[in-house]
């Protein structure tokens, strides 16, 4: 599984980091979501589909 973010979409709300923190962080400033995992565990596919589904602007795209 391989997770794109598209960077320019993100608008911060944070969905994706309560979704699924193993994956997703918002950065220092908390402008924009930091990926800390783009290849995560299988085990995490539950919680990366719902970020993907949460996202309000859709910038979340899940590969594989
Ligand atoms: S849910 Fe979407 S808009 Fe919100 S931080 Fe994550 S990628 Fe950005």
């Amino acid at each position: 599984m391989k997770i794109i973010v598209d960077t320019e979409l993100c608008e911060a709300h944070g969905d994706c980091v309560l979704a699924a923190p193993e994956v997703f962080d918002l950065d220092d400033d908390e402008n924009v979501v930091a990926l800390l995992d783009p290849s995560p565990d299988e085990s995490l596919r539950v919680k990366v589909e719902e970020a993907a589904r949460m996202c309000p602007v859709s910038a979340i795209r899940v590969e594989g």
